[in-house]
């Protein structure tokens, strides 16, 4: 099925590497031109440098910088003529209790993990609604719907991103606009961010890192981890022309790790 998105522009936030790269590549094999960012400049060239391999025809703008402070959104957003298309992405939070987070450290996991996304949707969202088309989608995590107890600063974080996200996605000059706002919510994927943890829960376990890695693998259904590029085609199809209908929706992937029935 064509998406029918070629020639739109999108600003993938957070995309040298994992779930941000394979929607990334998604939307450059759909036609789409992109902005990527990643704060490591030497990674994001060679990602830059693959997805111009991938569709000569878009154009791919590589802004390295942090898109969680001020100047990194700015950077980003200055790269393009406009965005019609919004992935909204940052690294995820440290692992650890409650107990030890200071406020500072809960700041840092809002910053990255709700107020980036919020700054970005209020920096494009407009322009969209004026043009009659608009897609945002947001990576946020399967911690949102089943917490993970390590996870505290995401669990919050994330969860008042969803939160806000219901509200804006039935403004009528958004939704009447054919602007779409949606959050994607990974469950476990094969990157590196996967490894890391897997590491930290091997040594807080005393555990060895394979059988960590087989310990989570036996939570998915699917038997599996899933992968940056099917992630990256899901993003794309919510994306695409065909998904004006579907919006302030949480959808996990997860490959059935979630056990309840809605
Ligand atoms: P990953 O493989 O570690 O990749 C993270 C990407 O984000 C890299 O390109 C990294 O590049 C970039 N990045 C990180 N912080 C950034 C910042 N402040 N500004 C700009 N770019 C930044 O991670 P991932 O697995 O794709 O995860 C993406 C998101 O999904 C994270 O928030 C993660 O917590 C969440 N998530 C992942 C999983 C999973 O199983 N993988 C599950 C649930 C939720 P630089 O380091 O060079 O900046």
């Amino acid at each position: 099925m064509d998406l029918n998105i070629k020639g739109r522009w999108a600003l993938v936030c957070a995309a040298s590497k994992g779930l941000g790269k394979g929607c990334a590549q998604a939307l450059v094999a759909e036609g789409v031109n992109v902005v990527i960012t990643a704060r490591g400049s030497e990674a994001l060239g060679a990602t830059a440098q693959a997805l111009r391999q991938l569709n000569p025809a878009v154009t791919v703008t590589a802004v390295a910088g942090d898109i969680t402070t001020s100047a990194g959104r700015a950077a980003a957003l200055a790269a393009a003529p406009r965005f019609d298309i919004l992935v909204n992405n940052a690294g995820g939070p440290p692992p650890g209790d409650f107990r030890d987070w200071s406020r500072e450290d809960w700041i840092a996991a809002l910053d990255a993990n709700m107020l980036t996304a919020i700054e970005l949707i209020k920096a494009t969202v407009d322009g969209m609604a004026e043009r009659g088309f608009g897609r945002v989608v947001n990576i946020t995590s399967g911690a949102v719907k089943a917490p993970i107890d390590v996870l505290g600063l995401s669990n919050g974080a994330r969860s008042g991103l969803t939160g806000f996200i219901a509200g804006i996605a039935r403004q009528k000059r958004i939704a009447e606009r054919n602007v779409t706002i949606n959050n994607l919510l990974p469950g476990l994927f094969d990157t590196d961010r996967l490894r890391q943890s897997t590491d930290a829960a091997a040594k807080a376990q005393g555990k060895s890192y394979d059988a960590a890695l087989e310990a989570k693998r036996q939570l998915i259904p699917a038997g599996r981890f899933g992968s940056p590029k099917e992630f990256g085609a899901f993003c794309a199809l919510l994306c695409s022309a065909h998904a004006g209908y579907f919006t302030g929706q949480n959808v996990l992937l997860d490959g059935g790790a979630y056990p309840g029935t809605f």
